[in-house]
Protein backbone atom coordinates (compact mmCIF):
# COMPACT_ATOMS: atom_id res chain seq x y z
CA UNK A 1 0.00 0.00 0.00
CA UNK A 2 1.36 3.64 -0.91
CA UNK A 3 2.22 5.65 2.37
CA UNK A 4 -0.75 7.64 3.21
CA UNK A 5 -0.63 11.37 3.92
CA UNK A 6 -2.03 12.38 7.62
CA UNK A 7 -4.65 15.33 6.87
CA UNK A 8 -3.43 18.74 6.99
CA UNK A 9 -3.94 19.72 10.80
CA UNK A 10 -2.94 16.31 12.14
CA UNK A 11 0.64 17.23 10.29
CA UNK A 12 0.62 20.09 11.47
CA UNK A 13 -0.70 19.57 15.04
CA UNK A 14 1.90 16.64 14.93
CA UNK A 15 5.05 18.61 13.87
CA UNK A 16 4.05 20.87 16.78
CA UNK A 17 3.46 18.28 19.33
CA UNK A 18 6.54 16.49 18.77
CA UNK A 19 8.84 19.68 18.83
CA UNK A 20 7.91 22.14 21.16
CA UNK A 21 4.91 21.27 22.80
CA UNK A 22 6.16 18.48 25.11
CA UNK A 23 8.39 18.82 27.70
CA UNK A 24 8.28 15.86 29.50
CA UNK A 25 9.01 12.95 27.55
CA UNK A 26 7.92 10.71 29.52
CA UNK A 27 4.41 10.90 29.91
CA UNK A 28 4.20 9.03 25.97
CA UNK A 29 3.88 5.86 28.50
CA UNK A 30 0.74 7.39 30.12
CA UNK A 31 -0.80 8.02 26.86
CA UNK A 32 -0.26 4.45 25.72
CA UNK A 33 -1.10 2.53 28.99
CA UNK A 34 -4.35 4.98 29.37
CA UNK A 35 -5.28 4.01 25.55
CA UNK A 36 -4.79 0.15 26.04
CA UNK A 37 -6.93 0.67 29.78
CA UNK A 38 -9.64 2.50 27.25
CA UNK A 39 -9.70 -0.44 24.67
CA UNK A 40 -10.12 -3.02 27.80
CA UNK A 41 -12.70 -0.97 29.05
CA UNK A 42 -14.83 -1.24 25.83
CA UNK A 43 -14.41 -4.72 25.65
CA UNK A 44 -15.74 -4.71 29.58
CA UNK A 45 -18.58 -3.06 28.64
CA UNK A 46 -19.80 -4.60 25.81
CA UNK A 47 -19.52 -8.05 27.53
CA UNK A 48 -22.16 -6.19 29.99
CA UNK A 49 -24.63 -6.42 27.32
CA UNK A 50 -23.52 -9.35 25.13
CA UNK A 51 -24.03 -12.42 26.67
CA UNK A 52 -22.11 -14.24 23.86
CA UNK A 53 -19.15 -12.39 25.35
CA UNK A 54 -17.85 -12.96 28.76
CA UNK A 55 -15.45 -11.18 30.40
CA UNK A 56 -12.89 -13.04 32.21
CA UNK A 57 -10.60 -10.55 34.26
CA UNK A 58 -7.51 -13.45 34.14
CA UNK A 59 -7.22 -12.61 30.04
CA UNK A 60 -7.20 -8.88 30.52
CA UNK A 61 -4.45 -7.35 31.25
CA UNK A 62 -1.56 -4.77 29.46
CA UNK A 63 2.03 -6.37 28.66
CA UNK A 64 4.91 -3.58 28.61
CA UNK A 65 7.96 -5.12 27.22
CA UNK A 66 11.22 -3.47 26.63
CA UNK A 67 13.61 -5.10 24.32
CA UNK A 68 17.18 -3.52 24.83
CA UNK A 69 18.93 -5.65 21.90
CA UNK A 70 16.43 -4.72 19.61
CA UNK A 71 15.79 -1.34 21.13
CA UNK A 72 12.05 -1.54 21.25
CA UNK A 73 9.38 -1.02 23.60
CA UNK A 74 5.90 -2.69 22.94
CA UNK A 75 2.33 -2.17 24.75
CA UNK A 76 0.23 -5.18 24.16
CA UNK A 77 -3.39 -5.21 25.26
CA UNK A 78 -6.26 -7.37 25.09
CA UNK A 79 -8.48 -4.58 24.74
CA UNK A 80 -11.25 -4.31 21.56
CA UNK A 81 -8.79 -3.84 19.28
CA UNK A 82 -9.17 -1.79 16.05
CA UNK A 83 -10.46 -2.52 12.57
CA UNK A 84 -8.54 -1.48 9.58
CA UNK A 85 -10.52 1.26 9.50
CA UNK A 86 -10.39 2.59 13.04
CA UNK A 87 -6.55 2.80 12.26
CA UNK A 88 -7.02 4.99 9.63
CA UNK A 89 -9.61 6.70 11.08
CA UNK A 90 -8.30 6.84 14.54
CA UNK A 91 -4.70 7.12 14.25
CA UNK A 92 -4.74 8.77 11.06
CA UNK A 93 -6.29 11.90 12.24
CA UNK A 94 -4.67 13.28 15.00
CA UNK A 95 -6.76 16.41 15.40
CA UNK A 96 -9.45 13.45 16.19
CA UNK A 97 -8.46 13.20 19.67
CA UNK A 98 -10.79 14.71 22.21
CA UNK A 99 -8.25 15.49 24.68
CA UNK A 100 -6.35 17.04 21.85
CA UNK A 101 -8.26 19.21 20.68
CA UNK A 102 -9.44 20.60 24.28
CA UNK A 103 -5.70 21.40 24.29
CA UNK A 104 -5.92 22.81 21.02
CA UNK A 105 -8.24 25.76 22.82
CA UNK A 106 -6.93 26.00 25.39
CA UNK A 107 -2.96 26.51 25.24
CA UNK A 108 -3.01 30.07 24.16
CA UNK A 109 -4.40 30.96 27.47
CA UNK A 110 -2.22 28.63 29.78
CA UNK A 111 0.46 26.84 28.07
CA UNK A 112 1.89 24.01 30.05
CA UNK A 113 0.13 23.49 32.63
CA UNK A 114 -2.69 22.73 30.60
CA UNK A 115 -0.17 20.38 28.52
CA UNK A 116 0.39 18.68 31.77
CA UNK A 117 -2.83 17.99 33.22
CA UNK A 118 -4.37 16.60 29.92
CA UNK A 119 -3.86 13.57 27.88
CA UNK A 120 -2.11 14.40 24.47
CA UNK A 121 -2.72 10.93 23.08
CA UNK A 122 -1.16 8.45 20.77
CA UNK A 123 1.10 10.64 19.04
CA UNK A 124 3.41 11.57 22.41
CA UNK A 125 4.88 8.46 21.35
CA UNK A 126 7.35 10.08 18.64
CA UNK A 127 8.74 11.84 21.05
CA UNK A 128 10.98 9.02 21.85
CA UNK A 129 10.50 6.74 19.31
CA UNK A 130 11.28 7.30 15.03
CA UNK A 131 8.98 4.46 14.14
CA UNK A 132 5.61 3.58 15.23
CA UNK A 133 3.64 0.16 14.76
CA UNK A 134 0.32 -0.58 15.85
CA UNK A 135 -0.95 -4.19 14.89
CA UNK A 136 -4.08 -4.54 16.07
CA UNK A 137 -7.13 -7.22 16.02
CA UNK A 138 -10.74 -6.00 16.57
CA UNK A 139 -13.20 -8.10 18.69
CA UNK A 140 -15.80 -7.58 14.92
CA UNK A 141 -12.98 -7.76 12.68
CA UNK A 142 -11.92 -9.01 9.85
CA UNK A 143 -8.32 -10.31 11.34
CA UNK A 144 -5.32 -7.89 11.95
CA UNK A 145 -3.40 -5.20 10.37
CA UNK A 146 -0.43 -3.07 10.51
CA UNK A 147 -0.22 0.36 10.91
CA UNK A 148 3.42 1.93 10.21
CA UNK A 149 4.35 5.38 10.64
CA UNK A 150 8.00 7.61 11.11
CA UNK A 151 6.01 10.40 12.23
CA UNK A 152 4.76 13.83 10.20
CA UNK A 153 5.43 12.24 6.84
CA UNK A 154 2.41 9.68 6.78
CA UNK A 155 1.81 5.97 7.44
CA UNK A 156 1.35 2.45 5.52
CA UNK A 157 -1.61 -0.33 6.38
CA UNK A 158 -1.26 -3.60 5.88
CA UNK A 159 -2.49 -7.15 6.69
CA UNK A 160 -0.59 -8.93 9.60
CA UNK A 161 -1.22 -11.68 11.86
CA UNK A 162 -2.32 -11.21 15.71
CA UNK A 163 -2.54 -14.26 18.00
CA UNK A 164 -5.39 -12.66 19.90
CA UNK A 165 -7.94 -9.73 19.84
CA UNK A 166 -6.32 -6.37 21.07
CA UNK A 167 -3.56 -4.16 19.96
CA UNK A 168 0.43 -4.07 20.20
CA UNK A 169 2.42 -0.96 20.01
CA UNK A 170 5.68 -1.18 19.00
CA UNK A 171 7.98 1.95 19.34
CA UNK A 172 11.58 2.01 17.74
CA UNK A 173 13.22 3.61 20.73
CA UNK A 174 15.42 6.50 19.13
CA UNK A 175 19.43 6.58 19.28
CA UNK A 176 20.91 8.58 21.99
CA UNK A 177 22.07 12.20 20.82
CA UNK A 178 24.15 14.71 22.29
CA UNK A 179 21.42 16.45 23.93
CA UNK A 180 18.54 14.17 24.68
CA UNK A 181 19.44 9.99 26.08
CA UNK A 182 16.98 7.67 25.25
CA UNK A 183 18.17 4.45 26.96
CA UNK A 184 15.91 5.05 30.04
CA UNK A 185 13.01 4.16 28.28
CA UNK A 186 14.44 0.43 28.06
CA UNK A 187 15.16 0.41 31.52
CA UNK A 188 12.74 -2.10 34.13
CA UNK A 189 13.50 0.82 36.86
CA UNK A 190 12.34 3.96 35.04
CA UNK A 191 9.40 2.16 33.07
CA UNK A 192 8.35 0.85 36.39
CA UNK A 193 8.62 4.62 38.28
CA UNK A 194 6.69 6.25 35.03
CA UNK A 195 3.88 3.78 35.47
CA UNK A 196 3.56 4.28 39.35
CA UNK A 197 3.62 8.01 38.88
CA UNK A 198 0.67 7.99 36.06
CA UNK A 199 -0.83 5.12 35.91
CA UNK A 200 -1.60 3.63 39.37
CA UNK A 201 -5.12 3.97 39.45
CA UNK A 202 -5.41 1.69 35.99
CA UNK A 203 -7.73 -1.07 36.60
CA UNK A 204 -5.74 -3.75 34.56
CA UNK A 205 -2.91 -5.53 35.45
CA UNK A 206 0.04 -3.91 33.88
CA UNK A 207 2.98 -6.75 33.64
CA UNK A 208 6.36 -6.22 32.55
CA UNK A 209 9.17 -7.51 31.18
CA UNK A 210 12.59 -6.70 29.85
CA UNK A 211 14.58 -8.84 27.41
CA UNK A 212 17.40 -8.89 25.54
CA UNK A 213 19.98 -7.01 27.99
P1 LIG B 1 -7.88 9.76 22.85
O1 LIG B 1 -7.45 8.60 23.71
O2 LIG B 1 -7.95 11.05 23.60
O3 LIG B 1 -9.13 9.47 22.06
P2 LIG B 1 -5.47 9.13 21.41
O4 LIG B 1 -4.64 9.93 20.46
O5 LIG B 1 -4.78 8.68 22.65
O6 LIG B 1 -6.73 10.01 21.75
O7 LIG B 1 -6.05 7.86 20.66
C1 LIG B 1 -6.84 8.05 19.50
C2 LIG B 1 -7.79 6.90 19.31
O8 LIG B 1 -7.10 5.76 18.80
C3 LIG B 1 -8.52 6.41 20.54
O9 LIG B 1 -9.66 7.19 20.82
C4 LIG B 1 -8.89 4.98 20.15
O10 LIG B 1 -10.07 4.98 19.35
C5 LIG B 1 -7.72 4.58 19.26
N1 LIG B 1 -6.73 3.78 20.00
C6 LIG B 1 -5.51 4.19 20.40
N2 LIG B 1 -4.86 3.20 21.05
C7 LIG B 1 -5.69 2.13 21.06
C8 LIG B 1 -5.62 0.78 21.59
N3 LIG B 1 -4.54 0.34 22.25
N4 LIG B 1 -6.69 -0.04 21.38
C9 LIG B 1 -7.79 0.39 20.72
N5 LIG B 1 -7.93 1.64 20.21
C10 LIG B 1 -6.90 2.50 20.38
MG1 LIG C 1 -5.63 8.41 24.62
Amino acid sequence: MAKQQFKAESKRLLEMMINSIYTQKEIFLRELVSNASDAIDKIYYKALTDDKLVFDKDNYYIKVVADKANRTLTIRDTGIGMTKEDLENNLGVIAKSGSLAFKKDNESKDGHDIIGQFGVGFYSAFMVADVVTVTSKALDGDGAYKWESTGADGYTIEPAELDTVGSEVVLKIKDNTEDDSYDEYLEEYRLKAIIKKYSDFIRYPIKMDVVGK
